[in-house]
């Protein structure tokens, strides 16, 4: 089993967010397109292995620190005895290996991905080491899209293709137990992780700026309409109860801004289709904590 199950990243859903309301310029998209080709990619991993049956424990996501190095560890499979770590890369295109060197077609070098599992093997060697483990790492590059081609492929064990992932994983057994040394191991490791600030990869963005209006809840579109008590999308028609509605937007406002205070001015603003106060005001009172009075009330 997983330690810690998968969550999409905050970043990621912050920039969904943004993207839905046309608040990303194109460097921005780019990034977002890249957080979310990473993310799939994850996934897919992390799937595989979470359908694997017997026993095993595996770790996701981790980011570690060993001689002031920092490095990220993908995942962290501890199965039948061996510890496997896997660098994942959701690469999308034609590349090739030339000698140590890596290129995407025609003649972009880029890093290659075999080093950096050298180096992120040796840094967590040397990490469990500290802590008085002296397991051997079984380490493997996998690529994840299957949109991606490899040219003149090396027979290496380091490296997994796409086509390739099934029979990996389906090798495995799990006859072995976890022992409690194992178990240990893993429990160290996810106690070291650093959080990173969810801000880093933020892009800036003001409510002002920001398209405004309640996002149809199955096409993501800024084209729905409020009639009697629903919320309607113009584009797929799906239909919504309105107050429904407004909770999931209030929500994606707390995510986006979740320092400002929340007024029934500002949410109905916020919310656009919505005519009248009085309805925010409802939702608000029923399903947050009213703070100051009248005029001056904000919702938490
Ligand atoms: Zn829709």
């Amino acid at each position: 089993m997983f330690v810690k199950p998968l969550q999409k990243p905050r970043v990621l859903t912050l920039y969904e967010l943004l993207h839905k309301r046309n608040a990303l310029t194109q460097k921005e998209m780019r990034q977002y397109f890249q957080l979310k080709k990473g993310f799939e990619g994850e996934k897919r991993i992390y799937e595989l292995i979470n359908s694997l049956s017997g026993d095993y424990l595996a770790l996701h996501d981790l980011l570690l620190s060993s001689n002031n190095q920092t490095f990220q560890v993908d995942f962290l499979l501890v199965i039948d005895g061996t510890l496997h770590l896997f660098e994942v890369k959701n690469y999308h295109g034609e590349f090739y290996f030339d000698s140590d060197r890596f290129f995407r077609v025609p003649q972009t070098e880029i890093s290659n991905p075999v080093i950096q599992l050298i180096r992120t093997e040796s840094l967590l060697r040397q990490l469990l080491q500290q802590y008085g483990f002296q397991n051997s790492i079984q380490s493997t590059v996998i690529f994840t899209n299957p949109e991606f081609t490899l040219f003149y492929a090396p027979r290496k064990k380091e490296f997994l293709l796409p086509t390739q992932l099934n029979r990996f994983f389906q090798n495995f057994t799990g006859q072995t137990p976890i022992g409690a040394a194992h178990k240990d191991l893993t429990e160290t490791l996810q106690s070291l992780h650093i959080s990173e600030s969810p801000y880093q990869l933020l892009p800036s963005y003001d409510f002002k700026q920001i398209k405004k209006g309640i996002p149809c809840h199955q096409c993501h579109t800024l084209t729905t309409f409020v009639e009697k008590q629903s919320c309607i999308c113009q584009k797929c028609d799906y239909k919504e109860p309105l107050e429904k509605a407004i909770i999931r937007n209030i929500q994606e406002h707390q995510l986006l801004f979740p320092d400002q205070k929340m007024t029934t001015t500002r949410i109905r603003e916020w919310c656009k289709i919505v005519e009248s106060n009085w309805r925010i005001r409802r939702v608000l009172n029923k399903c947050f904590a009213q703070k100051g009075k009248r005029k001056w009330a904000y919702y938490e």
